[in-house]
């Protein structure tokens, strides 16, 4: 009669249990519903367009709340659990992502793995830095602005970037996900003209923002950008230059100080009222003011309340 070992009996019994563990997160069956995650609420927004009812889509941050010094919550270690992939940037705005997958035992989300989704790959990357980087230039985006779905036109590129991701790892979805993206793309392709008209009177209209949120929505709708306040994200901005923008704003006539919803106003209130111009406060991302949380519902939101505060 032959014995298994006790030691090789031990193993297997272990060996048994991971995969009966392991079974909802790997070789997922045909039918089940998707389960992603995505970094942030723009990409939460586009994500869910593409997967609509195939699966859930969660995010990783509140909405409203400021991505670039975010505090890790336990909630976020449970969706890094439960997710079968990951929706990320792919710059800089969300690496704190990094820390909570790799302490998450979820090993599927680690970056460069297939089941993570780059949405930036592809795109023309807008400020990357060059020159040396250290802490006195504060948080700053070394690998360029990752703020890239302000501008309607990088959807095409980021949604198949989701869609390739979301198919490789469900090739029996690819076909819907695929007919998903394409009627998403014709609802922004069709709302992008709306925003077009919008700010077209307009065009050329310098602005100035307190983070360097909008370059790529300045150049969608042929807007100035003039300069930022926080020129060293998270480190307070020097007199000099602010002396500087302002006389600038008053040489330009600017007459609007975008300021993130997640950041004091104070600053932006004292440079608009210096230079004549008003501040505007915008949600940088869907979700953080009531009705918003689609993609076309945050961009209509934008675009209103600047062509507004433009004719004021
Ligand atoms: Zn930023």
């Amino acid at each position: 009669m032959r014995t298994v070992s006790r030691p090789l009996l031990c193993a297997l019994t272990a060996l048994a249990l991971i995969a009966t563990v392991a079974a909802p997160w790997s070789g997922a069956p045909a039918q089940s519903r998707l389960r992603v995650l995505a970094t942030l609420p723009d990409l939460w927004a586009i994500t869910r367009a593409i997967v609509g009812d195939l699966g859930e889509v969660q995010v990783a941050t509140r909405p409203g709340q400021n991505p670039h010094d975010l505090e890790i919550r336990p909630s976020q270690f449970v969706l890094v659990k439960r997710a079968e992939i990951l929706v990320r940037n792919g710059l800089d705005e969300d690496a704190w992502i990094d820390a909570i997958i790799e302490s998450s035992g979820n090993p599927r989300l680690l970056r460069g793995a297939p089941s993570v989704v780059e949405a930036v790959r592809g795109l023309t990357i807008l400020k990357i830095r060059t020159g040396p980087i250290d802490r006195s230039l504060g948080d700053v985006h070394p690998s360029g602005n990752p703020h890239f779905t302000l501008d309607p036109g990088t959807l095409p590129v980021v949604t198949a970037n989701i869609v390739a991701g979301l198919g490789r790892l469900r090739p029996d979805l690819a076909e819907r996900l695929d007919a998903n993206r394409r009627a998403f793309l014709d609802d922004v392709a069709a709302a992008a003209h709306r925003w077009s008209d919008a700010l077209a009177p307009h065009r050329g209209a310098p602005l100035v923002s307190y983070h360097d949120s909008w370059p790529y929505f300045y150049q969608a709708f042929g807007l100035e950008d003039l300069g930022v306040i926080e020129d060293r994200p998270g480190v307070p901005p020097s007199p000099r230059h602010l002396i500087a923008l302002i006389s600038q704003m008053r040489q330009r006539r600017a007459k609007v100080v975008l300021v993130e919803s997640w950041y004091p106003t104070d600053t932006a209130a004292a440079v608009a009222r210096a230079a004549g111009a008003r501040v505007l406060v915008l949600p940088q991302s869907p979700g953080a003011v009531k009705g918003t949380d689609t993609y076309i519902a945050h961009l209509d939101f934008l675009v209103t309340s600047l062509a507004r505060a433009l004719v004021e």
